[in-house]
C-alpha cells in the first residue's frame, strides 16, 4: 500500500503521483488541484502587471468563473460536467 500525503494547501489526502513538490523544498507537497489553483492566481498576477488584449480575456474568463462557482452552477446535474470541463481547460 502507497502511504498518502498530505496537501499543504487544502490538507486532502493523495498518493504521491498526485501531488507536485517544490523545488527547493520537496517536504512541501501540492495537490494536483491545488497546483492548477496556483497556476491561476500567478497568472492572474502576471496579467495585472502586464496588461494586454490576452490577459483582458483572461480576466474576462477568471470573472465568468467565480460568478459559476459563487452560483454553485459547477454542480448542477445537466451544465455542471459542461462548466467543469470548461473550467478545467481555461487558461
Ligand atoms: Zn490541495
Amino acid at each position: 500500500m502507497t502511504a498518502e500525503v498530505a496537501c499543504w494547501c487544502c490538507g486532502r489526502s493523495r498518493p504521491e503521483s498526485g501531488v507536485v513538490r517544490l523545488g527547493s523544498h520537496p517536504e512541501v507537497a501540492v495537490c494536483l488541484s491545488c497546483a492548477h489553483y496556483l497556476h491561476q492566481q500567478a497568472r492572474g498576477r502576471e496579467d495585472a502587471l502586464r496588461p494586454s488584449p490576452g490577459a483582458r480575456v483572461r480576466d474576462v474568463g477568471r470573472a465568468i468563473r467565480r460568478q459559476v462557482i459563487q452560483h454553485g452552477w459547477q454542480h448542477k446535474p445537466v451544465i455542471g460536467p459542461v462548466l467543469r470541463w470548461l473550467g478545467s481547460r481555461m487558461p
